[in-house]
């Protein structure tokens, strides 16, 4: 087995100390719910800000930032620990490659997570994105086939480039709004939620801007074009699906080596076959035999 190195979170003293307080105050009352231990998935597509989210959370350059796409292709694990509470953050590769989902990636990230137990997924995207497409959708089912309908119970979705002036007329609210609900729907129907369930599965979305352009508060802290600290209202919300009272998903060889939707359905391809060979072979016979007795009887043959 891996030795997991878990080193002190010192980083967290770089936070101002408006967000310090926050953290702390945040990271006590998981521990009074017995929470000694946090893992955080993060997935999403490449250059959307995955690594930059996991070093903003962690406080410091933990993983490697890219504006270009040369992502190492492997899941990396941050453990930071703070008076007995342990933090881990697993940063991953994007899951597209070349316009597809990539089923190697994922596969890898399954790998990377056997025996491990995932309390919260970020699912992360820009918010300066003015559509939701096709692959989109492609990759919340295959996070879905992967690691099964319920990580959404336990997911939110991070909206990274938030500093941003909304098109025309719109206001920042109306474009948060907008864009996050076309994500959500997007979310819905890749990962088959149905609309009597959508309450089972009310995902939050949070702002990030990990730019170091970032405006700040009066205390040194980083905010949105709303005036809010973001760090905290993520690290916030991390908290409220951590205590959501939802199963965390724990990644174990069933998981792994079972049968996804996409594997089941395939099951089906000699029994379609045969049904093809029977019925629609056979009704073709029927016919021609009948056209075949008409024409002998035709006066004409
Ligand atoms: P990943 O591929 O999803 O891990 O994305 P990275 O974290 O490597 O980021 C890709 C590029 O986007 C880098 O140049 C980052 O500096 C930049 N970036 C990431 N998040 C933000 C953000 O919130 N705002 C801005 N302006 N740039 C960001
Ligand atoms: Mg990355």
């Amino acid at each position: 087995m891996a030795v997991q190195l878990v080193r002190e979170w010192t980083a967290i003293q770089q936070f101002p100390a408006a967000t310090q307080e926050k953290l702390v105050d945040l990271l006590s009352k998981l521990k009074n719910q017995n929470v000694n231990t946090l893992t955080i998935l993060v997935m999403g597509k490449g250059g959307v800000g995955k690594s930059s989210t996991v070093n903003s959370i962690v406080g410091e350059r933990v993983v490697t930032v890219s504006a270009f796409q040369s992502e190492t292709p492997r899941p990396v694990i941050v453990s930071r620990s703070r008076s007995g509470f342990t933090l881990n953050i697993i940063d991953t590769p994007g899951l597209v490659e070349g316009g597809y989902v990539s089923d190697q990636v994922l596969e890898t990230i399954k790998r990377f997570l056997l025996n491990k137990t995932i309390d919260v997924l970020l699912y992360v995207d820009r918010l300066d994105a003015y559509r939701v497409d096709n692959l989109d959708k492609q990759i919340v089912k295959a996070i879905t086939d992967g690691f099964g309908k319920d990580i959404w119970q336990k997911s939110m979705v991070v909206l990274t480039h938030a500093q941003l002036s909304p098109p025309d007329l719109l206001s920042y609210e109306e474009f948060f709004s907008r864009r996050s609900e076309s994500l959500l729907k997007c979310i819905r129907q890749g990962a088959r939620i149905s609309k009597m369930d959508a309450q089972n599965y009310a995902i939050p979305v949070a702002l990030v801007e990990n730019s170091g352009r970032c405006n700040k508060n009066e205390y040194d802290e980083k905010i949105l074009p709303t005036g809010s600290p973001w760090i905290p209202t993520l690290v916030r919300t991390i908290t409220e699906i951590t205590l959501n009272g939802k199963k965390s998903i724990l990644v174990d060889r069933k998981l792994i080596e079972g049968p996804n939707a996409n594997d089941r359905g395939k099951l089906f391809i000699p029994v379609i076959l045969a049904f093809q060979y029977f019925f629609v072979i056979k009704t073709i016979e029927k016919w021609i035999n009948k056209d075949i007795s008409r024409d002998t009887k035709s006066p004409w043959g």
